[in-house]
């Protein structure tokens, strides 16, 4: 199968305050297949360093190396240290032939800002049919997001769910704090809290997870599918966020899920991905079959709409001819 890729760049709507500094654009690589019939396939391989995947630099340097035609020998060669590039060329391969796929829309999570904004910011996405929300904790004092929180759990539906994602940023003596509120005030409505403490403390997070009543799920400890390998057999029993884009061949979460691991421990999430990717993980949600709100809500940063013909992937191959330069093979 003969195949092209591009590197494009692409400017972010709005800034993107990260605990790695401001991001202002997003990089990628997009791949496009082409069998000996003519049939195209696409695929998007969307590395994000500062979120534990490896660099555009290192898939840079693959697509360098792969010869100019594609098998599936030589893409199950890629290493499990570019699990971006795993993906990316994965779905692509599937998807040749295939395009364009039949998707279905599923829930996706409202993010809302941190602090107070979030007591007016939900009820808009509510209008629109969201009941799945998400408010970032460990910016203020406990003592100031709690007072915030009661109003908000207050004001919420009985049928609105809410995540909590503290990114790591809370200490153990501060988790058990918020967890022992939580259990007594979360009145039903709080899902679960993400990524409570930093990753390396991974036994405090074990040791939470075993003791406290509110769910847990674990973002940045885990994104890639040997990540998440790692801390089944630690026996982890909360969640899981899984960040397709990030995660490596979607094929290692089938086996997962053959095996056993329980589809509702799964929160699916953006690395805000292209249009390439999105509409690839949509696809493979047609075999995950997601039980929560998808964490996708990322349109405030990034335009990443689902392509629904090959006149979309035409479209979208094209588009950032302007941010990138251009290789072809
Ligand atoms: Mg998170």
């Amino acid at each position: 199968m003969r195949w092209q890729w591009r590197i494009y760049e692409e400017p972010l709507r709005e800034p993107l305050a990260t605990a790695q500094g401001v991001w202002r654009s997003r990089s990628g690589i997009y791949l496009r297949l082409e069998d000996e019939q003519g049939h195209v396939g696409y695929g998007e391989i969307a590395p994000l360093p500062g979120w534990g995947s490896e660099t555009l630099s290192a898939d840079i340097a693959l697509c360098q190396q792969l010869p100019p035609h594609l098998t599936p020998e030589i893409i199950a060669t890629i290493p499990e240290a570019l699990p971006a590039a795993q993906f990316g060329f994965v779905t692509a391969w599937q998807s040749v032939g295939q395009l364009p796929y039949r998707l279905r829309p599923w829930p996706i999570c409202a993010l809302l800002g941190s602090g107070r904004v979030a007591l007016e910011q939900w009820q808009q996405p509510w209008q629109q049919g969201q009941t799945t929300f998400k408010w970032k904790v460990a910016v203020l004092s406990p003592e100031e997001e709690q007072g915030i929180l009661t109003t908000l759990l207050a004001a919420l539906p009985q049928v609105a769910k809410l995540r909590l994602d503290a990114n790591g940023g809370w200490d153990l003596a501060t988790a058990e704090r918020w967890f022992a509120w939580l259990d007594r005030h979360g009145n039903g409505k709080i899902e679960y809290v993400e990524q409570p403490l930093p990753p390396d403390q991974w036994q405090a997070l074990l040791t939470l997870a075993q003791t406290v009543t509110t769910a847990i799920a674990l973002d940045e400890s885990v994104v890639s599918a040997t990540e998440v390998q790692h801390w089944l057999e630690r026996g982890w029993p909360g969640l899981l966020v899984i960040k397709p884009a990030l995660f490596g061949s979607p094929e290692r979460l089938n086996v997962l899920l053959r095996e056993g691991l329980e589809p509702q421990r799964l929160v699916f999430s953006s690395a805000l991905e292209g249009a390439i990717a999105r509409t690839a993980i949509f696809q493979c949600l047609e075999t995950w079959q997601p039980c929560r709100a998808l964490g996708f809500g990322i349109e405030r940063w990034r335009s990443a709409p689902l392509l629904t013909s090959l006149a979309d992937y035409d479209a979208e191959w094209h588009r950032l001819d302007n941010y990138g330069k251009n290789y072809y093979k």
